[in-house]
């Protein structure tokens, strides 16, 4: 069955972990990551395309490097939004994301 996958989600997810490996002094709880992904995607265009089985085979005219410079920098602003304001402390053992 072919689903939609919105692809800019998908690079923000592979970024981040690149990001995350890259910087030591960050906070890799789930809270902060769910975070940062949320602020970056809410601030990028979403690219949805039809996948099947998690293969994404419409993707051949797609500028995939403009879009990965698009996400890296929407990434940068998101860690420095989260790490200003974590709010891993308020949630103790809560990891649900609130819906605004
Ligand atoms: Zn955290």
């Amino acid at each position: 069955m072919a689903k939609l996958t919105n692809y800019t989600e998908k690079l923000v997810k592979e970024e981040l972990k690149n990001v995350l490996l890259a910087r030591g002094d960050l906070c890799h709880c789930r809270t902060c990551q769910l975070d940062i992904m949320t602020h970056a995607l809410n601030k990028l265009p979403p690219h949805y395309v039809a996948s099947e089985g998690g293969h994404i085979h419409t993707m051949v005219n797609m500028s995939t490097s403009q879009l990965k410079v698009q996400v890296i920098a929407a990434l940068v602003n998101a860690i420095d939004a989260v790490a200003r304001h974590p709010r891993h402390n308020k949630r103790k053992g809560l990891n649900t994301v609130s819906r605004k």
